[in-house]
């Protein structure tokens, strides 16, 4: 069970009030505590993202092992096993995913088990929780101590600090908020998990990835993203494209976007898409509504550019641009490309 003990209101949404403060280091109980983060892979390569789940165990303090599963995972295990602080890789197959991580968090005697709150953890950490009787804490930004963190509700619009009293706190975390750890001398030990070979309710028939040569819209460091304003699916992409190219940024869009079919909704940044955080957030033809709001308003820098001044994306943007964005974008691709 957790008991919502604070609520107070996030930075950008509503002006500058104080967010609750991140405890960096280690906690006094930290000898007690052993977390279990749980590592994204495919094809045996590691996703970045799972270095961010590190980082949140890590933060925790006390024991951490990461644990990996799916076909061909040696690589990846090898590659967290290199992270530094983390002593141990637990690697195990996938058909059962949530049983088996039960499993192997009883048999490690884990005290929190954290995991990305991507679409693999918002998927898998629920079903977990469900296993071992304790309740889910989803999204979390910063850890106050061992059983204290917090979390934004309402769309960003407000901030709450949890407190759990389960005896497993089973979280997924915001990648944005936990800098990625890099792996590097570390030499924890890769050894198998326990099996429980639960007959699998479920069977994979296949998946349908958007495949791009474009950065990870979830990790990139510059993200440009296009809204109604763009028109037509043609216009998106002769517009945006280009201009993402110039700058290597990755491609977002607003749902609005998406809705209308201008871009693939793995794209969609917001309350009910992506959460981004990049150094630089180029918003174009996009109102600013608060739920797109909510999936980009961390962004180190937010240009905007927007023909009508009064549009609410404004209001949190470092840099903005009032102007048609059919005549300003492919001037702006055109500079940078001959700059
Ligand atoms: C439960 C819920 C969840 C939602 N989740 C999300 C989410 O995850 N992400 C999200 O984005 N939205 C989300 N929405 C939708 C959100 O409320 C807005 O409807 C949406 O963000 C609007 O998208 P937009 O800014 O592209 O379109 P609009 O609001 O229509 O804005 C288009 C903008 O383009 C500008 N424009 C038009 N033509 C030009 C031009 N030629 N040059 C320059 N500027 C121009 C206009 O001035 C306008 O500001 C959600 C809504 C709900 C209710």
């Amino acid at each position: 069970m957790y008991a919502l003990a604070r609520c107070s209101l996030p930075r950008r949404a509503v002006g500058l009030l104080s967010p609750v403060n991140a405890v960096h280091g280690t906690f006094t109980r930290s000898r007690l505590l052993s977390t279990l983060a749980i590592l994204e892979q495919r094809d045996g390569q590691l996703n970045q993202g799972s270095l961010n789940a590190f980082a949140a165990a890590k933060q925790l303090g006390g024991t951490v092992h990461g644990f990996v599963a799916g076909s061909n995972v040696s690589a990846a295990a090898q590659e967290a096993a290199k992270v530094e602080g983390v002593e141990q890789i637990i690697k195990g197959l996938p058909e059962t995913y949530a049983p088996l991580l039960v499993e192997n968090i009883k048999k490690g005697k884990y005290t929190h088990v954290v995991a990305g709150h991507t679409a693999f953890g918002k998927n898998l950490l629920p079903r977990v929780a469900a296993l071992l009787d304790c309740q889910q804490i989803s999204d979390i930004t910063a850890i106050e101590n061992d059983k204290t963190f917090v979390r934004p509700i309402y769309a960003g619009n407000a901030i709450a600090t949890v407190e759990s009293s389960d005896s497993v706190k089973v979280i997924t975390i915001r990648s944005t908020a936990f800098a990625a750890v890099t792996p590097g001398s570390g030499s924890a030990a890769v050894v198998d998990g326990v099996d429980p070979k639960a007959d699998p309710s479920a069977e994979w028939v296949s998946e349908d990835l958007a495949k791009s040569d474009r950065p990870d819209l979830g990790t990139a460091s510059k993200v440009v993203s296009g809204g109604r304003g763009l028109k037509s699916k043609d216009d998106f992409d002769k517009v945006m494209l280009p201009l993402a190219d110039a700058l290597g940024a990755a491609v977002g869009a607003s749902r609005a976007a998406v809705d209308s079919g201008y871009a693939d909704n793995s794209l969609q940044v917001g309350q009910t898409g992506k959460v981004v955080a990049p150094e630089l957030y180029m918003a174009v033809g996009i109102s600013g509504a608060i739920q797109h709001l909510a999936g980009m308003k961390d962004s180190k820098v937010i240009a905007a550019i927007n023909k009508d001044a009064d549009a609410p994306i404004f209001q949190v943007a470092d840099v903005g641009l009032v102007g048609d964005l059919f005549e300003k974008v492919p001037e702006l691709t055109e500079k940078l490309k001959s700059s």
